[in-house]
């Protein structure tokens, strides 16, 4: 495994960067730790400076870091732009509301005679954040963000094909005022995570990633007794009940199934359809998606960007090879594939009957499987019939009946009118395969710390 920027619309590598030995590891550990023991004393007030500086340069620079998402990931520019802001937002976020999130909290006792007690979240240490490519900053930012508000210190192992991105970020923060140490990126071998949290000093993992990525991470966290998040795969539904206005929710369904070149933990990757609007959806959905325009990300005019390597859409179209030899049919949409770039032509999946395996997979790419549902219950019964936890959505007009049913849709997240949406100020995070553990808001900034109790008896 090496770590290189691979233009995936060019198919060009441009820069390979080498992994660091056990020894690079070891001084880093020491880095962050020393770090650390300075960082767990400062202010809320000196943390929420660097916050916000952070979110500054990432807006005065978007020129600047925007274009390193779309070089080494095949983001379309637009969508690079917002991914830049939306990391502003979150270190905006935490910079406004860290301390209070964080804010002793004294519990009510039965006899005040007896003393008082309070509970106070103390920062735990040196933390591991592991990260996916597919929103390098936003994926960073989620997790330091909260973790050095809260006064942890952190080592990155970001993913090996956006090296550039995660340096970028190591020197936005020291830019920012961060101390020395505060966030190191490290160009870390999978083998290293071992070495990395049997370090007493180290207190903990967050993962964003695939299942088989989170398992063997949180067994490696378990085996060192340290407490781990896992933000994991995800196949949400996309619910259409049989009153939903079936423009918009069209026009949803193309850009949920196909922002970001379809790689998103929380694309509408399954559309489950009322019986009553499935045909008109479907002849919609194929007018919508077919208008999709593939080329270079880098021009305003590309509407669905290749994606992120050559080897990514040969495994999707593998994929889908697969679901077909189960029974499935395999509709190809829109025009054929550029003659450059790591493209998949938009796929739509029918006919997914109830044995066939790819019912449960996950389709990193503009692969879209619809299911004809028999009325609501039937649509709530396959929206639950999934590995996966991680988000969902409802289309109707009428809310309060959207509400409802996203009440029995198991996941840990469910939007009316909006595929499953990422914003600085809503919670993120799944169950069953997705993982579990939250990120963002008070849950996220206090899955690290030390609520110790204090008792002045
Ligand atoms: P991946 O292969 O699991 O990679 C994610 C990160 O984990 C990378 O940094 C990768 O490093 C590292 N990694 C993989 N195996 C590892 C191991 N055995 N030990 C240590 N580190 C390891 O995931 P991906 O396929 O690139 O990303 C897509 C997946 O992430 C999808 O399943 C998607 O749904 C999920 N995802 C989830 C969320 C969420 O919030 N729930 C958000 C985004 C993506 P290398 O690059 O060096 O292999």
């Amino acid at each position: 495994m090496s770590f290189a920027t691979t233009n995936p619309y060019t198919g060009e590598t441009l820069k390979t960067f080498p992994t660091a030995t056990d020894d690079e590891v070891r001084t880093a550990i020491d880095r962050a730790h020393r770090a650390f023991l300075g960082w767990r004393d400062a202010s809320f007030a000196e943390r929420a400076a660097v916050m916000r500086a952070a979110a500054a340069i990432l807006r005065r620079d978007v020129e600047k870091y925007a274009p390193l998402l779309t070089l080494e990931m095949g983001k379309l520019i637009g969508e690079a732009k917002a991914e830049v802001e939306l990391s502003a937002a979150i270190f905006d976020y935490y910079a406004e509301n860290a301390e209070r999130l964080l804010a002793p909290e004294p519990l009510p006792v039965a006899d005040p005679a007896e003393g008082q007690a309070v509970l106070v979240c103390d920062p735990l240490g040196v933390l591991l954040a592991i990260e996916p490519w597919n929103f390098p900053y936003y994926q960073i930012a989620r997790i330091i963000a909260p973790q050095l508000s809260a006064g942890n210190t952190i080592l990155l192992k970001h993913a090996s094909n956006v090296p550039q991105c995660a340096a970028a970020f190591e020197a936005l923060m020291r830019e920012a005022g961060l101390p020395e140490g505060g966030f190191l990126n490290l160009y870390a071998a999978h083998d290293q995570v071992e070495l990395i949290l049997a370090d007493p000093r180290v207190h903990g993992v967050a993962l964003t990633g695939s299942e088989a990525a989170g398992a063997q991470v949180a067994a490696i966290a378990g085996k060192a007794l340290k407490k781990s998040t896992m933000e994991l795969g995800g196949a949400d539904a996309f619910v259409v009940l049989k009153d939903a206005d079936l423009e918009k929710t069209v026009r949803w369904a193309v850009f949920g199934r196909h922002w970001n070149g379809g790689q998103v933990c929380v694309s509408s990757k399954r559309m489950i359809i009322a019986d009553e609007l499935y045909d008109s959806f479907l002849a919609r959905y194929r007018e919508g998606v077919a208008a999709l325009r593939m080329g270079d990300p880098f021009d305003a005019e590309t509407t669905l960007a290749p994606l992120s390597s050559q080897k990514a859409a040969d495994d999707v179209r593998a994929m889908v090879a697969q679901a077909v030899a189960h029974g499935a049919t395999a509709t190809p949409v829109g025009p054929d594939v550029p003659n450059q770039g790591a493209f998949v032509q938009p796929v739509i999946l029918t006919d997914v009957g109830d044995s066939n395996p790819a019912r449960h997979w996950e389709f990193f790419g503009p692969v879209s499987m619809l299911f004809r549902a028999r009325d609501e219950e039937d649509a709530i019964r396959i929206a639950n019939d999934s590995p996966f936890g991680l988000g969902g959505s409802v289309f109707t007009c009428d809310p309060e009946r959207g509400a409802a049913v996203a009440r029995r849709i198991e996941t840990g997240m469910v939007f009316v009118n909006h595929p499953t949406m990422v914003k600085a100020d809503l919670p993120f995070g799944g169950i069953r395969r997705s993982g579990y553990g939250r990120e963002l808001l008070g849950l996220g900034i206090r899955e690290f710390v030390n609520h110790k109790l204090i008792d002045i008896v």
